[in-house]
């Protein structure tokens, strides 16, 4: 049985005439051919036009990656789950997007993961200060220094005397657990060392208190048991 199908945007309605190819939207619900989402030449315009990036905003968290987008026009697509594609130098997002807009997208992606890579910590060397405290001198990759960084553990996280980006404070946190775990290593390994001053008591829930610091090591009681002293991971 010979059919025809008009030519109809499924988005503006107008009847519009095509030449080598027709546009279509991908659609799993289509069942029969009638029932392909036809989009026609100025949609296809006016969606390529729309998609001027103005700006994009990468932000990536427990190892989930989201974009914020705002277009020339004033759109703003928030927190939009995406996937950045090496190999066509193009990032996928929830929302259809033109080719030129993913690689334009791309380059924004490369300048935060450029900048995410520049921020992590290269460098990082604890000292023991005299009145207890702790100190620590960071560098990143990108060559930021932080000398004499003073820190110190209340209600079970980690705290510095001077305000750090977010960046510097979750390397620190890293940084200081596997020093934590490298000394209780060591200190298993030598003679009993006489222990650290008493601690003021943190909070059952959240810090090991008491039961560590009998046991002759240099750190006191630091993540004697599986529970999380600082939080968060
Ligand atoms: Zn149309």
């Amino acid at each position: 049985m010979i059919r025809t199908l008009s030519l109809t945007c499924s988005r503006c309605g107008k009847v519009f005439s095509a030449q080598v190819h027709l546009y279509y939207q991908d659609d799993f619900t289509a069942q029969s051919f009638k029932d392909i989402k036809l989009v026609c030449d100025d949609c296809i315009r006016a969606w390529k036009e729309k998609w001027q990036i103005a700006h994009a905003e990468f932000h990536e968290e427990n190892y989930v990656l989201t974009v914020t987008i705002t277009l020339k026009d004033g759109t703003v697509y928030k927190n939009m789950d995406c996937t950045p594609m090496d190999d066509t130098e193009s990032v996928i997002t929830g929302e259809d997007i033109p080719p030129e807009a993913q690689h334009a997208l791309y380059n924004y992606y490369v300048t935060f993961a450029q900048k995410r890579e520049s921020q992590q910590i290269k460098d990082c060397f604890f000292t023991k200060e005299e009145d207890g405290k702790m100190s620590a001198d960071i560098t990143t990759v990108g060559g930021e220094r932080y000398d004499k960084l003073v820190f110190y553990v209340e209600d079970g996280y980690l705290k510095t005397e001077q305000d750090v980006p977010d960046y510097v404070m979750d390397g620190l946190v890293i940084a200081y657990k596997s020093y934590l775990a490298q000394e209780e290593m060591l200190s298993t390994a030598s003679q009993p060392a006489p222990r650290m001053p008493q601690r003021k008591p943190m909070p059952e829930s959240q810090w090991n208190t008491g039961e560590g610091y009998g046991s002759g090591n240099t750190t006191g009681g630091f993540g004697h048991r599986n529970r999380n002293p600082f939080g968060g991971f």
